[in-house]
């Protein structure tokens, strides 16, 4: 299973990454997790344009889900369209949400590129993996997920602030992709985002084999959000997500 990071900045692009989404590959089966604005773009130097087998959003926030709509518009339009649907496991409010971000009513929708699946807490096959997926701490809808081929697996905080179930789903995970979008400050919002260090400290609780600390946030400095993170008390391998990394989970 390989996992490539394509987009990992938090809450907007950033110079060097555009924001959320990650590739995870297995038996020549694409799958991408988060799909933030930008990151079509980056995509396409790691996989061809119509290569995606599935895709799965942790909540509606923009830079988590928007570039859905400049790919409805690759799949509707290019040039052997029609091409096969692809299936999108979201929050239900995904067709209608993500309709009107396109400027397309609700019906037909972008229902000729994908097809919606109503996303719940519990476990879905999809293509080689068995993706789980757990409500997290944020303002809206939003989950975690866990991915697994049955031999290695990954697991993504999507938005979270501080949450049990993040440690659940990444209980023994090869790779922890963990948000880490604030900086250690008074007054930081609960229930919203995680800083670096209490990343850690969900790695730790979760014993996995490596943190990768993603959503980095561009008006952060970035060696600050590691440096926190060593306060976590996880000892494996931490390190700062960037666009382009790839990660050979055996
Ligand atoms: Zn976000
Ligand atoms: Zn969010």
């Amino acid at each position: 299973m390989k996992v490539t990071i394509v987009g990992c900045s938090g809450s907007y692009p950033g110079p060097d990454s555009p924001a959320s989404c990650y590739l995870v590959e297995a038996d020549g089966f694409r799958m991408l997790l988060d799909f933030g604005s930008g990151s079509l773009g980056a995509l396409q130097r790691h996989i061809g344009l119509y290569d995606v087998d599935a895709i799965c959003l942790s909540h509606l926030h923009a830079d988590h889900c928007l570039d859905i709509c400049g790919y409805h518009v690759a799949r509707t339009y290019g040039p052997e369209a029609p091409y096969p649907t692809v299936p999108v496991y979201a929050p239900a409010d995904a067709p209608a949400r993500l309709a009107a971000a396109y400027g397309m009513p609700e019906e037909p929708g972008l229902e000729t590129a994908f097809e919606f699946v109503p996303l719940t807490a519990g476990s879905y096959e999809i293509g080689p993996f068995v993706l789980t997926a757990g409500l997290v701490n944020h303002p809206v809808e939003a989950y975690g997920f866990r991915v697994t081929d049955g031999t290695a697996s990954v697991a993504y905080s999507g938005d979270t602030g501080q949450c049990d179930e993040l440690v659940k789903l990444a209980a023994g995970a090869d790779l922890l992709l963990c948000e880490a979008s604030f900086v250690e400050g008074p007054d930081l919002p609960p229930d919203l985002h995680l800083t670096g260090r209490q990343a850690a400290e969900h790695a730790a609780k979760a014993d996995v084999g490596r943190l990768v600390l993603t959503h980095l946030v561009p008006w952060n400095d970035q060696a600050t959000v590691l440096d926190e993170a060593s306060g976590g008390g996880y000892d494996g391998p931490v390190e700062l997500a960037r666009s382009g990394a790839v990660y050979d989970l055996a």
